[in-house]
């Protein structure tokens, strides 16, 4: 399946880093070509191995048509680095560098499906590390805002939504214990990143009406919460046991 546009991806690797062409003469089009073949074969291997991820992720019980068609249609490879890409199907977290994680893709697609997005929906994430999440996100909703508090990561994540034309996506380096007043109410917020505690300014910019899901606690003891706001009141329900790296407050940097 064509997913996206062959050379403006190739382009984008390149400025990426992840691929490199020699530039003499007119050797330079048999090695564009021989590179562009190259890709195909590696897109083809790995549109198969994302085929079987998201059927594995049905059978672990994900049922929303919509979150498993855009995991489907996002190249999880181009948020991993390089030298463990031919992991990127498997339904693991891994590491992006920073000490930080690509979330594994169930818990993705859980979270996700939680939340249940409708198509208007403005979403801000706590968290941008790949940007893998906020891929996903922005096929499903009108605009994601997303915070990281480490800015090589929130640049790399940059360059790879951009490398798959994703224009509605609006990324900031920042503490995430603040949240982005200046757009809130969300209809959803998705914390990637595990607080001890909820964090209450962020519950404050939740619309009502609207669903907040956050991975609660410290080490091995992580539940992810669901908040829901209704009436003016909040209510939490406990999910299932994850693992997520520690959220840090800005002077812990
Ligand atoms: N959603 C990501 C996974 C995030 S890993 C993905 O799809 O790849 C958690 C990320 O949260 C890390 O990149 C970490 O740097 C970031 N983080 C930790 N504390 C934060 C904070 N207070 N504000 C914003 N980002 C934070």
């Amino acid at each position: 399946m064509q997913l996206f546009n062959w050379r403006k991806l190739l382009g984008s690797m390149t400025a990426l880093g992840m691929l490199s062409f020699s530039s003499s003469g007119c050797a330079q089009d048999r090695v564009t070509a021989d590179g562009e073949e190259e890709a195909e074969a590696i897109q083809l291997k790995y549109d198969r191995q994302n085929d079987q991820l998201v059927a594995d992720l049905r059978g672990k019980g994900i049922v929303n048509e919509a979150v498993l068609k855009a995991l489907r249609e996002t190249p999880r490879h181009l948020f991993v680095p390089e030298s463990i890409r031919d992991s990127s199907y498997e339904d693991n977290a891994l590491p992006i560098g920073l000490k930080q994680t690509i979330s594994q893709p169930y818990v993705v697609a859980y979270m996700t499906e939680v939340l249940q997005l409708a198509p208007g929906d403005r979403v801000l994430e706590v968290g941008t590390g790949s940007g893998y999440q906020a891929a996903i996100l922005s096929k499903l909703v009108s605009k994601v805002y997303s915070i990281e508090i480490l800015e090589p990561l929130a640049q790399r994540a940059r360059l790879a939504l951009d490398a798959l034309s994703v224009d509605n996506v609006l990324i900031r380096v920042g503490d995430g214990y603040k949240g982005w007043p200046e757009q809130a109410p969300y209809d959803a917020i998705i914390v990637t990143a595990a607080p001890k505690e909820i964090p209450q300014a962020l519950v404050n910019q939740l619309k009502e009406g609207g669903k907040m899901i956050v991975p609660v606690g410290k080490g091995d003891l992580q539940w992810l919460v669901l908040i829901t706001r209704e009436n003016g009141t909040t209510k939490e329900k406990q999910l299932i046991p994850v693992r997520f790296v520690p959220m840090v407050h800005g002077s812990e940097n």
